[in-house]
Formats: structure tokens, C-alpha cells, sequence
């Protein structure tokens, strides 16, 4: 019944997402706990480390330079914050680090540099990392694996056919190039999407539909709800009601069994009861700290209370994977090629992402 299938079709996919509650529950919650111990969850703490200015124009994010926002940029953390901040995390419960940067992509330099010695930092505190940097080449890919990356994250964000409504300055098929490049070291995959940024239910299906057939499946998928910012161009979608978070974990479940599926963006909207039920439909990883990247998060303290009511545990570091071991940046086998990933920019233009654009300047 939980054997890993690549072979997913969206009319199959629609079958399970729209089963009676009751069905779909149990159906989710006995693959889940063939798979995984139902009263474990993974926490990890997302750390952005460079915020803001980002010269891409997803219609969901309060980074995006084009945007008015009231998001303040910041120039790249220093190691030393990192490893401060990662200590907290690790104190605080978290197993996993994601560092976040708002690039476009990642350009081989100093930063790079500095982002692979923060790698190796943290997986020296005995914590999985995890970095979110926008596309990658593979040797940029290599590299991180080599300092010790455990996770990278790469969302498709939503079906091939509605991305091209959300975002228009990259293409699908430049993520999925990406997580190929790092399907080519030993790092684990991390990518999900989003809903309720006005997409319809075939649209979620056509996502689980590209992330279930990549093969191997991502070891791991963040489910998030949108946070609609003022001032971006999704900024008048309504929240997604819980119901239709429990249906997406559960289906998500359903069809990739092993990976861990993640409640991220728009917990802050959920009841504790709320929570559970994903819980129980399946997610078993959570981002912990009270930011996720730029917008609000429950408190850490918030929670642990929660764990306890429900009776459950925060998942130990490296229990899915061994830890990988870091090369030392003296000791490399690889060069900085300043390769640019290739990128296939669509030739349109989103209405509501350029509206967005013309208000931001107006503001500016
Ligand atoms: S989601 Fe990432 S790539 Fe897109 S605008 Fe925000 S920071 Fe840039």
C-alpha cells in the first residue's frame, strides 16, 4: 500500500485530494505510520541570511526588490552570527539549520565562500544544514556538498501551468534543472510549494504530480500556506482554510511516503487543533523560531507546549541520513568555475506582478 511510486497522474492524485475527510485521513494516517514514528517531528530553524533585494519577482515574496515592502534588507550574516544563531536553534530544540539567502542564483565569490565555511560550521555543532540560495550549478551543488550540506531546498512552488502566473523572470524547468544538479552529489532534496496564491485544486495536484515523479522523490516537501504581504502582487489572496492544508499534507502523504513533509509558511494561522490534524495526516516536520525568513512564525516555547500536549518528540539530528563529513576549504577538490546556471526566461509578462512593480516604484 506505501511502496514509492514515480508513475503519479493527476487524475489519480485529484482521486485522493478529494476523498471524503474521514477516508482520506485514515488513508494518509496508516501510510504515515508504516513509514515514520507518528509521534516524531523534525524542527528545523530557518535563518535568512541575507534578506531582501532580490532581483526576481515571485508574486508571493516580500523579498523581491521590485515590490514596496516592509522588509529591510540586510547585507549577508557574518559566520560568527551564524554560529550564534545556530546555537540558539540547537538549544532551542532544532535539529536542522536552512540557511536562506534572497539570490537569484548563486554566484561563485566571497559570499559563496563564506556561505560553504557557515556550512561547515554548523554540521561541526552536530546539526543537519540546510541551504535555500536559488539556483545552482553543479559544481556550486559539489562544493556544498563537500563542506557538508545535508538539505537543499528548492521549491517547484506550485504546477508547471500555474508558475508561469506567479513568477516570470525563471522557468520550470530551471528548478527542476537545479535540483537535478544536486541530485548529482549526496545531499538530500527539500522542495514543496505553496498554496492559496489563487491556484485551482488541479494545479496542487500538478505539483505532487512533479514532485512524486522525480526519482528519487525529495526526501523532504514544505507544504506552505501564503502569507499575503501588503504590497506584493499576491497581497489580496485570501487564506487558505485548514481544510484545505490537512487535504494537501494528507495527499502529499499519500503519494510520497517516505519523504517528510513539512508544515511551513502560515502556521501562525492554525489552531493547535489545526496543527494536529496535519500532524496526523502526515507532516512531520515544522520550522521552528518565531520568523520564517521574513514573515511571523509561532514562538519556539509556543512550540514545545504543543509537542507536550500531543505527547510527541522533536526528531534527533541525523536519524534519516549519516551525518556527512566537511572537507575542509584548504583542503578542496573543487574551484570556483563562475559558471551561471543556465536559466529558459519565458517570454511574458504577469499583469498582476507588473501592476505590483509600478505600485512599488510609485511608493519608492
Ligand atoms: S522567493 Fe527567493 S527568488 Fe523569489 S523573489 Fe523571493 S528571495 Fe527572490
Amino acid at each position: 500500500m506505501s511502496e514509492v511510486r514515480h508513475n503519479w497522474t493527476k487524475e489519480e492524485i485529484l482521486e485522493i485530494y478529494n476523498r471524503p475527510m474521514m477516508d482520506l485521513l485514515f488513508d494518509a494516517a496508516t501510510i504515515h505510520r508504516k513509514q515514520h514514528d507518528p509521534n516524531v517531528v523534525q524542527v528545523s530553524t530557518l535563518l535568512s541570511v541575507k534578506t531582501g533585494g532580490c532581483s526576481e519577482d515571485c508574486g508571493y515574496c516580500p523579498q523581491a526588490a521590485r515590490y514596496h515592502t516592509d522588509v529591510e534588507g540586510n547585507d549577508l550574516m557574518s559566520v560568527s552570527q551564524v554560529k550564534a544563531q545556530a546555537l540558539r536553534a540547537k538549544e532551542g530544540g532544532s535539529s536542522r539549520v536552512c540557511m536562506g539567502a534572497a539570490w537569484r542564483n548563486v554566484k561563485d565569490g566571497q559570499e559563496f565562500d563564506d556561505v560553504l565555511e557557515m556550512v561547515r560550521t554548523i554540521n561541526k555543532l552536530d546539526m543537519e544544514v540546510c541551504c535555500t540560495l536559488g539556483m545552482l550549478t553543479e559544481n556550486q551543488a559539489q562544493r556544498l556538498a563537500e563542506a557538508g550540506l545535508y538539505a537543499y531546498n528548492h521549491n517547484l512552488d506550485s504546477s508547471e501551468e500555474y508558475y508561469k502566473e506567479v513568477i516570470s523572470t525563471r522557468g520550470y524547468q530551471d528548478r527542476l534543472d537545479t535540483i537535478d544538479n544536486v541530485r548529482k552529489t549526496n545531499v538530500t532534496v527539500c522542495s514543496g510549494g505553496i498554496i492559496g496564491m489563487g491556484e485551482k485544486i488541479e494545479d496542487r495536484a500538478g505539483m505532487l504530480v512533479a514532485l512524486s515523479t522525480l526519482d528519487p522523490q525529495p526526501e523532504s516537501t514544505p507544504i506552505n500556506a501564503l502569507v499575503a504581504v501588503e504590497g506584493t502582487p499576491l497581497e489580496e489572496e485570501k487564506p487558505v482554510s485548514i481544510w484545505e492544508m490537512v487535504r494537501m499534507v494528507a495527499t502529499t502523504r499519500i503519494v510520497m511516503p517516505e519523504t517528510q513533509v513539512r508544515l511551513s509558511a502560515g502556521r501562525t494561522q492554525m489552531s493547535r487543533e489545526g496543527q494536529a490534524m496535519c500532524f496526523f495526516a502526515g507532516a512531520n516536520s515544522i520550522f521552528a523560531g518565531d520568523k520564517l525568513l521574513t514573515t511571523p512564525n509561532p514562538d519556539v516555547n509556543e512550540d514545545m507546549k504543543m509537542f507536550d500536549l500531543l505527547g510527541m518528540n522533536p526528531q534527533k539530528p541525523f536519524t534519516k541520513k549519516v551525518q556527512p563529513q566537511s572537507v575542509e576549504a584548504s583542503d578542496s577538490r573543487f574551484e570556483a568555475l563562475g559558471e551561471k546556471p543556465k536559466w529558459t526566461r519565458p517570454e511574458h509578462k504577469i499583469e498582476r506582478n507588473e501592476a505590483a512593480k509600478a505600485k512599488g516604484k510609485l511608493v519608492k
